[in-house]
């Protein structure tokens, strides 16, 4: 907040098209030359309630409840938390959101737009992460990309049930680049990409208690990652930012059918420009489905009985995508 305070606001009005709604006039701030809309308005203009108190601005209806909090990026959207690309920034007591998280967060989730007439989902890339000489994340004798390749195959197993196509960017322990995934997805015309990884914390202080699951989408253009280290200048617009819109709606879906089937922890809906996103030409989010250094989530990562509930869950958060786009 105090960083928004110290930029000095120009009050700009502008036309938005909102959501289920005839397009209304909104103000609109311009803060470090980006557009925020006030949050109030969008929410009344939505048909919104809206409450507001020193710790929490929340907004809802019969059917959501969005609650954002003070110079924090995370909003959570019905119990789940997602990653915005700042924090919302409050000025005399109103509070303002980034115009880019309005289209690339709220309105993809609250009215998601459907695919054209006919365009089913028919055939899905899962991309076992790492493999050959790339072990991935390691404890002990136990390397990320046995679990990742073990839990496709399952994936698999579950998704040619449902009467999907399933194609493997890898099917044993072989080496290939990062790139090559997404471009072996297009190749088969796969409809969605799901990359699955698993997660450790290994050395961090307090790293062994965190556990959970965490999904990523492609970072929206000109924003930046919930982890934006390393990540350099080149925000641009990429591939993977043509569905944005599908990105995030696939993988809210999914995080929600993990969270209700599991029981996991929920460690957020977040952005980041990992090559395997960055470059798919179909909707593409990244799984990391749990934490190798947190010892009980470990137990249950190497079970394959507990794999197999994973890879339903998964399945069935492919299904409600589908079902929404459908
Ligand atoms: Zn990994």
């Amino acid at each position: 907040m105090k960083i928004f305070m110290s930029l000095g606001l120009v009050l700009v009005t502008g036309l938005a098209a909102l959501a289920h709604s005839a397009p209304a006039a909104l103000e609109r701030v311009a803060v470090s030359g980006a557009d925020y809309v006030r949050l109030e308005d969008w929410a009344r203009a939505n048909r919104f309630q809206v409450k507001s108190t020193r710790q929490e601005l929340r907004i809802s209806n019969n059917e959501w409840s969005i609650s954002f909090a003070p110079d924090s990026r995370r909003v959570v959207i019905n119990d789940i938390s997602i990653s915005l690309s700042a924090p919302i920034s409050f000025r005399n007591g109103s509070a303002f959101i980034p115009q880019v998280d309005v289209s690339t967060v709220l309105q993809p989730l609250l009215a998601p737009s459907r695919n054209n007439p006919g365009k089913k989902i028919t055939t899905v890339c899962i991309d076992p992460g790492h493999g050959g000489k790339d072990p991935g994340k390691c404890e002990g004798r136990q390397q990320e990309k046995n679990y990742t390749l073990l839990l496709a195959k399952e994936l698999s197993a579950q998704l040619t049930k449902a009467g999907l196509k399933v194609y493997l960017t890898r099917t044993g322990d072989e080496f290939v680049d990062l790139p090559a995934r997404p471009d072996r997805a297009r190749a088969k015309r796969a409809d969605l990409f799901i990359s699955l990884h698993f997660n450790s914390m290994d050395g961090s202080p307090g790293g062994a208690a965190i556990k959970g699951t965490q999904i990523f989408c492609m970072t929206p253009a000109r924003t930046s990652s919930t982890n934006a280290r390393g990540e350099g200048g080149n925000s641009g617009a990429y591939p993977g930012n043509r569905t944005d819109s599908k990105n995030i709606l696939l993988a809210y879906q999914m995080q929600k059918t993990l969270l209700k089937n599991l029981g996991v922890d929920d460690r957020g809906v977040c952005r980041a420009r990992y090559a395997v996103l960055r470059s798919a030409e179909m909707p593409a989010i990244l799984i990391e489905g749990g934490f190798m250094s947190n010892k009980a989530e470990a137990r249950k990562i190497y079970d394959p009985a507990y794999r197999r509930q994973m890879a339903q869950a998964i399945a069935e958060g492919v299904l409600s995508y589908k079902r929404i786009v459908e």
